[in-house]
């Protein structure tokens, strides 16, 4: 068995890859509109030989890298999709699409898992099982993953293990996130709506005031974190949107709050829910108010399997070194690709890749986000390398 220089191949592939992003980055589609991008994908996919699916999850593609032998299945996620941000950017690759901008680094992950199905289409004949390409759209409004499992992403051939990774500005360039268990948090989103009696704003004792009661409910759900849970275990419950009153001299008749909460654990987000209705109905009713409160679960955390981590990390050694690694890299930053690594084992790691020399940092989602090209060919050797540790026997 001749073993494969993942390295040399990806880096060979550089400058393709940097014309590739860069025609993403030019070209940016928003959730569920991703025709083009769609479109260049199933076309090299097709070009390399893989059975390709298209319209999975409205704008998905599914591409299938069939071996040589049968084994293990093997899905490679990445997202497609760019944000509705106006680029600040002055470089000549810069959105061609007014509001439309790749902010986050997906023309990367797309223009990644291309090269990675390049690199191993050329070594199908050693490859035992199949890699399954999966191309989502729609992962900024975490829509896309649900949309393609709902087409049967997940069946024939049900994948052994997903992978995925993430562009990370946070990290310079060759420095990796490979954590055990959550690295990303699960996301919920509450409404609350409080409803009062209005009247004069001179004669607040005829009227039950949704106003105080709201603020004394937005403060109370802040010791939930605080008083309620483990203090090891993460949890963020922001309220982000008041709605409420016409007039300074009005007291309203209700308040409407909007707002999020992220955690690790569903056991903990489970918790979280029961004492937000607990604080809301309490508060409410003392104030004399009335409350509605929806709460919809809109994110699974998350969650490294120990096993697969752990192997990674065993692969990834020989790139960046043990001290490349960082274990402990976590966000309440939410994402979709969790669906993928429900009852699935899984690893989603972070390719450190922030721009060199810059005075300035710009995070995800900045109009001025940018990432090291370098970390393109890297993230193709890495990834490859983390293929072939299941489907290319030693
Ligand atoms: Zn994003
Ligand atoms: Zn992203």
């Amino acid at each position: 068995m001749t073993t494969i220089d993942f390295r040399t191949q990806a880096n060979a592939m550089h400058d393709e890859l940097v014309v590739r992003r860069r025609d993403f980055h030019q070209h940016p589609e928003l959730a569920f509109e991703e025709f083009r991008t769609a479109g260049i994908v199933a076309e090299e996919l097709n070009k390399l030989g893989l059975e390709v699916q298209t319209g999975v999850g409205k704008t998905g593609v599914v591409g299938i890298l069939e071996g040589a032998q049968d084994g293990p299945t093997v899905l490679v996620r990445a997202d497609m999709d760019a944000l509705p941000i106006l680029e600040e950017n002055a470089f000549e690759y810069a959105s061609v699409v007014p509001g439309k901008m790749h902010a986050c680094g997906h023309d990367g992950h797309t223009t990644i898992a291309l090269g990675v199905a390049k690199l191993l289409s050329r070594h199908r004949d050693q490859i035992a099982g199949r890699i399954k390409f999966v191309f989502q759209p729609a992962e900024e409004i975490v829509g896309g993953a649900k949309a393609m499992v709902a087409d049967g992403v997940l069946n024939d051939p049900r994948p052994d293990v997903s992978l995925g990774l993430h562009l990370w500005n946070g990290m310079p360039l060759g420095r990796l996130g490979v954590a055990d268990g959550p690295v990303m948090a699960g996301s919920s989103r509450f409404t609350l709506k409080i409803i009062g009696k209005g009247g004069h704003a001179a004669s607040p004792h005829q009227s039950l005031d949704p106003v105080v009661c709201a603020a004394h409910v937005i403060t109370a759900l802040q010791s939930i974190v605080s008083r309620n849970l483990n203090p090891l275990d993460g949890a963020v419950i922001s309220v982000t949107k008041l709605d409420a009153g016409t007039a300074f001299n009005i007291i309203p008749q209700h308040v409407e709050l909007r707002g999020t909460v992220r955690t690790f654990k569903l056991e903990v987000r489970d918790l979280v829910e029961q004492r937000m209705r607990e604080i809301i109905q309490g508060i409410a009713s003392a104030m004399g108010c009335t409350s509605e409160l929806q709460i919809e679960h809109d994110v699974l955390p998350v969650s490294n399997h120990p096993d697969v981590s752990e192997r990674m990390r065993g692969v990834f050694q020989s790139f960046v070194g043990a001290d490349g690694m960082d274990t402990n890299e976590r966000t309440m930053g939410s994402e979709d690709v969790g669906l993928f690594m429900t009852d699935i084992p899984g690893m989603y790691f972070f390719l450190g890749a922030s721009v060199p020399n810059s005075d300035e940092y710009y995070g995800h989602h900045h109009p001025r986000f940018d990432f090291d090209e370098n970390a393109l060919p890297l993230g193709v050797a890495l990834m490859s390398a983390a293929v072939a540790e299941y489907v290319l026997p030693k």
